[in-house]
């Protein structure tokens, strides 16, 4: 299996990295700085999955889901990673096309749930 990590933050980035491969040892974990990092990735690469933080500069997780949705048409399960909790946010993201979302700080546990649901999809 191999997953797209998409985040601006090196640190979020690692910690996410390693909370994956508690659960998912064998995966390949291929990351990016961006949203436009992310998509110029994901027209020559496939993944399994993909994680995607919403804050991020040049190009942002709510542009990148409609992009790689609109223009790619892709099909790959999308998991939002984001700072905002609140319940307006989680449907705005849902709307937007990412399959569920988690947020930051991760819960492992949470985390572990949302991996083993969207990868049954
Ligand atoms: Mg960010």
């Amino acid at each position: 299996m191999k997953f797209l990590l998409v985040e601006d933050e090196e640190f979020n980035l690692i910690v996410l990295e390693e909370m994956i491969k508690i659960s998912y040892p064998d995966v390949e974990i291929v990351t990016a700085n961006n949203g436009q990092e992310a998509y110029e990735m994901l027209q020559t690469n496939s993944f399994d999955l993909i994680l995607s933080d919403i804050n991020m500069p040049i190009m942002d997780g709510y542009t990148f889901i409609k992009k790689i949705k609109d223009e790619l048409q892709l099909q790959t399960p999308t998991i939002a990673v984001t700072a905002f909790a609140i319940q307006g946010d989680k449907e705005k993201l849902l709307m937007a096309g990412f399959n569920g979302y988690i947020s930051k700080p991760i819960d492992m546990m949470e985390l572990h749930k949302i991996l083993e649901i969207s990868l049954l999809v």
